[in-house]
């Protein structure tokens, strides 16, 4: 059983100074809404962490890359939520970077697909997340984005498997 609040704070402090280290220059703001009733849940607490690295190391990149085109009034942030529903828990990372252009949603679960420079993605994140999350754990990984605006993943885990 995993307090999977601490689990994604912690790993949200790894990939951000992972981040900050390649670039100095970079700043986000990063909020974290925790449901302080969420409980312990029955996951592979590596698997799950590096899950979540994946989805916060993309939306490092998103606001990067939005705040490269954009002026002095953009102020790159990501969210992490946590939930306790009836029957399960959910994780959301939400950013508010460039956003997923409508052409190319059905793709980025797919192994090998990615959008960014040859050195800097391997397009392996999404497809092995979605693996550990659905077949790995039972839940679901989906996503909503606006180009433009920003992006949400969400991780929806049974709360007992
Ligand atoms: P990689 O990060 O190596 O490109 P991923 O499987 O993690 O591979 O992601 C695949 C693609 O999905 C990315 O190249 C990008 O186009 C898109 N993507 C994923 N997360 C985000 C996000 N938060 N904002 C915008 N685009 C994203
Ligand atoms: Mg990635």
């Amino acid at each position: 059983p995993t307090d999977l609040n601490a689990l994604a704070d912690e790993y949200l402090k790894i990939a951000y100074h992972g981040f900050r280290a390649k670039d100095k220059d970079f700043n986000c703001q990063l909020v974290t809404e925790s449901d302080p009733g969420l409980g312990r849940v029955e996951v592979v607490p590596q698997e799950i962490g590096r899950v979540l690295l994946n989805l916060y190391n993309n939306a490092f990149y998103a606001v990067s890359e939005r705040q490269k085109q954009a002026g002095n009034d953009y102020h790159p942030s990501v969210r992490v939520t946590t939930k306790r529903l009836a029957d399960k828990v959910e994780v959301q990372v939400s950013d508010n970077g460039t956003g997923i252009p409508e052409s190319i949603k059905a793709k980025i679960f797919q192994p090998f697909f990615t959008t960014k420079p040859t050195g800097e993605g391997t397009g392996l994140g999404l497809s092995l997340s979605y693996d550990i999350v659905t077949k790995g754990h039972g839940g679901l990984l989906e996503v909503e984005s606006r180009e433009g605006e920003g992006t949400e993943f969400s991780i929806s885990l049974p709360k007992h498997n």
